[in-house]
């Protein structure tokens, strides 16, 4: 059973305060599946969710290392972007980064559903028109409050 609860942003700037708010509320072993199109604002939402957590290093896009961590901040931050992985992964050792003690950010995650545990939160970004972007959280049901519910929906 998941739940969903739904953003608009206009600007790049919402976008990560957004994203910093609901960092807020992560726990050690979260896992984020980021899905939306080369453009829709994926690395930026992972920048708020990086400063949320604290974390003050400049975030870039991870696209050709595709796995960087950050361990300054209240947790530890994996982010990944598997957009180019070229085979299915299975050499990277997932469990390292889904079963432990960080929070786990995937770009591009429908690549590697396989591999994402069995309960994760699902970030969908979509462009509506100019800088406006959907965003749209799915959660397991037993979540929704903790993720959604100290952000106001609109
Ligand atoms: P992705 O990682 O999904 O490929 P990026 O975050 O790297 O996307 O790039 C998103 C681009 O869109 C940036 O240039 C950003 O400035 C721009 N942008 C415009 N409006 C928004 C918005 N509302 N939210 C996020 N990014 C936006
Ligand atoms: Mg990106």
């Amino acid at each position: 059973m998941v739940e969903t609860c739904q953003f608009t942003t206009n600007d790049e700037k919402e976008t990560r305060a957004l994203a910093s708010h609901i960092a807020i509320s992560l726990q050690a072993g979260d896992v984020i599946a980021l899905e939306g199109d080369l453009g829709a604002g994926k690395t930026t939402f992972s920048q708020g969710v990086a400063r949320g957590l604290g974390i003050e290093a400049p975030i870039d896009s991870p696209t050709f290392t595709l796995i960087k961590e950050y361990d300054q901040g209240r947790l530890p931050f994996i982010h990944m972007d598997v957009y180019r992985l070229e085979d299915g992964g299975e050499e990277l050792g997932w469990e390292e980064y889904f079963y432990g003690n960080a929070v786990a950010l995937v770009e591009w995650a429908d690549r590697i559903k396989d591999w994402l545990p069995e309960r994760f939160i699902h970030i969908e970004i979509k462009r509506v028109d100019g800088d406006r972007r959907m965003i749209t959280v799915t959660t397991p049901i037993e979540w929704k409050e903790r993720i959604c519910g100290g952000v106001e929906e609109g």
